[in-house]
């Protein structure tokens, strides 16, 4: 037996190198557990989006480049640029784990449409709340999304406006509801992200209005905007 073999079945410096190994077995996975989160889990953002004049200065140059929504609008050096500030509220849609609900004025911006698209072909579990006369507009987005299965509600037996511009994902909430009715224990990592100000998404209030949107990972703020969406959206239940 060599020195080793003599040190290795010492039964202390036995006990001690299983400890030591387990607890470093324990260490690697919980730090494997925070890489994998901090991959998965969406940058917090907190930041609020102006539209204005100085925001289309570069638009014409976009148009001419492609579709509206082209990549290369990240490389513009427009720092109000509006098409830019637009991709931002995409991107946030782009990544929605489980859960969109949108209460909105007038929506006809094709971009966004096209995000929340995505997210139904990702499984995102998607509620609308809009008003009684902009949801049945000509171009308006929200009956062609209630045609694609997505659940609209709204105060539509009332003259009172649906003026609200907001949006939240990925709510506390509404993900544990959605996790409840799943039967699913453990949610991959998320980010609630909440998307609100005055304008509403419509080409012409990303580019051509003075307007703001503020999109914020502030929890308490996305949980006040979820919690006043489920009220409105069990309050907006036809009773048949
Ligand atoms: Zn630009």
């Amino acid at each position: 037996m060599n020195i080793v073999e003599i040190f290795e079945s010492h039964p202390i410096v036995a006990t001690v190198t299983v400890f030591a190994s387990t607890g470093l077995a324990a260490e690697l996975i919980v730090t494997a557990i925070k890489y994998l989160r901090s991959k998965t889990r969406r940058r917090r953002v907190h930041e609020v989006l102006f539209f204005n004049e100085l925001g289309e200065i570069c638009y014409k140059e976009h148009q001419s480049q492609g579709t509206q929504s082209a990549p290369k609008t990240f490389e513009c050096k427009n720092k109000h640029c509006s098409l830019r500030q637009l991709e931002k509220i995409t991107m946030l849609i782009d990544e929605a784990q489980y859960s969109i609900d949108i209460c909105i004025y007038t929506f006809t911006c094709t971009d966004l449409f096209l995000a929340i698209n995505r997210a139904l072909d990702r499984g995102v579990s998607i509620r609308m709340i809009s008003d009684h006369e902009m949801a049945y507009s000509s171009k308006s987005k929200v009956l062609k999304l209630a045609n694609l299965g997505v659940p609209l509600r709204g105060p539509f037996t009332t003259k009172s406006m649906m003026h609200h511009k907001f949006c939240v994902i990925d709510g506390v909430a509404r993900v544990q509801e959605i996790m409840g009715l799943k039967k699913c224990k453990w949610p991959r990592p998320y980010e609630s992200v909440l998307i609100s100000g005055s304008v509403n998404w419509t080409y012409n209030g990303f580019v051509g209005n003075f307007e703001n949107c503020t999109i914020t990972s502030d929890e308490i703020l996305a949980c006040q905007f979820q919690e006043e969406f489920n009220r409105m959206w069990k309050a907006f239940l036809v009773k048949e």
